[in-house]
C-alpha cells in the first residue's frame, strides 16, 4: 500500500503499491475530465469554466501522483495552478501569440527547430505526462488532433548529418519520456550514430510529473549511449518531493548530469524567496539550475506572466547572497525566433579607457584597472621617460634574448 500522507492521497489508497509505482498505470489514470475532477476537489467557477472549455486545446490531463501533492484547502497551491485550466486561459491579450519563440519559422523538417548555428531541437512528441497551463508550446502540445508521436525521424537524422556544425541535439517536445524505452532508444542510437553529433541532452518534466518514470530500464538506456545529460523543469519548492529525490538519485548515481529550467510565474514562485528555497532543494537533491525564463507571451498564459524587473530583482537577490552553483540564467525568449537573450542586474557603473567602475552584490562600489596596452606599461611606472611602442618592442627583445 502506498504512504498516505496528503489528504487526496487518500483517494488512491487502496491502489497497489505495484500499481502506483508503473508510470504506465500513472498515465492510464490521469483525469482529464470536469466528471472526474469534480469529484476529487472543489473548483473554484474560474476552474470549472476553464476545465470544462480545455477540450479540444490545451488538454486538461493530471497524473494521479500530481493529484495527491494538491492542498485542496489552498486555492493558490502552485501544484494545482500549474495543472488546473481556468477561464484566465481564454483571456487573448494584445500582444499573445500562436508561436511566441517563432519556431515554426526555423524548422528545416518537420519536428526540428534550428535556430543557433551548433545545435538543433528535436521535437520528438507532442505527449506529456502532465500539460502545464503555462506551456508555451501549447500550439503543439496535447491538443486532440495532433495526440500522436513522431515514430520516423529519418528526415531529421538526414538534416543533422548533413549539417556538419550541428554538434548539440536536444531531444524535447512535449516529452520524450512518454516514448516507449524502445523509442528512445532509437532515437538515441540513430543520434550516436552521426559523427558530428557530441552532445545529445534529453528536456524532461516526468521525474516531476510522474517520478515513476526513472526505471532501471531506462537508465540503462541512457547509461549505453553515454552521455546524455538531462534537463528537468522545475517550478516550485513542493514538487521535490522524496519521490522525485529517488528518482533524480537514480539518475545522478548512474553519472547522469542533472540541470533544471524554471518558469518564472505570477503567484506561483515570482518572490525572490520561493525562488531561493527552489534553487537551494534543487542543489540537495543535485540538480543544477539552469535557467530561469521569463514566461512567454503565448496565447492564453498571460495570467502567468510577470513584469521583467521581477525576473531582475530575483537575479539580484540570489548572485552573491547564496552559492553560485544555485544561480541560473535569467532569460527572455526573444518573441519571433531570436533566442534566448539574458537579462541580468546591471554591475557595471561606469566604463572609462583602462578602468571598469563595478558594485558587488551588496551595492559596494569597487575599481577596477585594466592591463595597459602594449607601449603602455610606463604610465604606472614612476620616473620613467615615455618610451614609444618600438622602443619597447627592443626591449623585450633585449629581454627574450
Ligand atoms: C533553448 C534552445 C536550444 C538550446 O539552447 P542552450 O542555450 O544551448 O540550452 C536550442 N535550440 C532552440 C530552438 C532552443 O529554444
Ligand atoms: S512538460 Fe513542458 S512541453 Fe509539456 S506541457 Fe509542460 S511545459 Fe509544455
Amino acid at each position: 500500500m502506498i504512504n498516505v500522507t496528503g489528504s487526496l492521497l487518500e483517494r488512491w489508497k487502496d491502489v497497489p503499491e505495484s500499481d502506483w509505482e508503473d508510470w504506465h498505470w500513472q498515465i492510464g489514470n490521469r483525469v482529464m475530465t470536469y466528471d472526474g475532477l469534480k469529484d476529487i476537489l472543489q473548483l473554484t467557477p474560474s476552474e470549472v469554466i476553464g476545465v470544462k472549455r480545455s477540450k479540444g486545446r490545451l488538454l486538461m490531463a493530471i497524473p494521479p501522483y500530481w493529484l495527491s501533492l494538491i492542498d485542496p484547502m489552498r486555492q493558490t497551491c502552485p501544484i494545482r495552478r500549474q495543472a488546473i485550466p481556468t477561464a484566465e486561459e481564454f483571456e487573448v491579450s494584445l500582444n499573445d501569440m500562436e508561436d511566441p519563440c517563432g519556431e515554426d519559422k526555423d524548422s528545416p523538417v518537420p519536428g526540428l527547430v534550428h535556430r543557433y548555428p551548433d545545435r538543433v531541437l528535436l521535437l520528438a512528441t507532442e505527449k506529456c505526462a502532465m500539460y502545464c497551463r503555462h506551456c508555451t508550446r501549447r500550439r503543439l502540445v496535447g491538443s486532440e488532433t495532433h495526440l500522436t508521436s513522431r515514430q520516423n525521424f529519418e528526415q531529421a537524422y538526414d538534416y543533422i548529418r548533413s549539417n556538419r556544425r550541428v554538434r548539440d541535439v536536444l531531444i524535447s517536445g512535449g516529452d520524450p519520456l512518454m516514448l516507449p524505452d524502445e523509442t528512445i532508444e532509437d532515437i538515441l542510437k540513430n543520434l550516436r550514430a552521426i559523427p558530428n553529433v557530441e552532445f545529445i541532452r534529453l528536456g524532461t518534466r516526468m521525474p516531476v510529473t510522474v517520478p515513476m518514470r526513472v526505471t532501471e530500464n531506462l537508465i540503462s538506456i541512457f547509461k549505453r549511449y553515454s552521455p546524455i545529460w538531462v534537463s528537468l523543469h522545475f517550478n516550485h519548492p513542493k514538487e521535490i518531493t522524496k519521490r522525485c529525490k529517488k528518482a533524480c538519485d537514480m539518475l545522478a548515481d548512474s553519472g547522469i548530469p542533472l540541470g533544471s529550467q524554471t518558469v518564472l510565474l505570477r503567484g506561483i514562485n515570482d518572490r525572490p524567496s520561493t525562488m531561493r528555497r527552489l534553487m537551494h532543494e534543487l542543489l540537495k537533491i543535485r540538480v543544477r539550475p539552469y535557467y530561469i525564463y521569463q514566461c512567454d507571451p503565448a496565447k492564453g498564459i498571460s495570467h502567468f506572466r510577470t513584469a521583467v524587473s521581477v525576473g531582475i530583482n530575483i537575479m539580484e537577490k540570489l548572485r552573491g547572497h547564496t552559492s553560485g552553483y544555485s544561480v541560473p540564467t535569467y532569460v527572455v525568449d526573444a518573441p519571433g525566433g531570436g533566442g534566448k537573450i539574458p537579462v541580468a542586474p546591471n554591475y557595471v557603473i561606469s566604463q572609462a579607457k583602462g578602468m571598469f567602475t563595478l558594485r558587488n552584490y551588496a551595492g559596494n562600489i569597487f575599481t577596477y584597472y585594466e592591463p595597459a596596452e602594449e607601449g603602455q606599461m610606463q604610465r604606472v611606472v614612476p620616473n620613467q621617460n615615455k618610451q614609444t611602442k618600438k622602443e619597447v618592442k627592443t626591449a623585450e627583445a633585449k629581454t627574450a634574448a
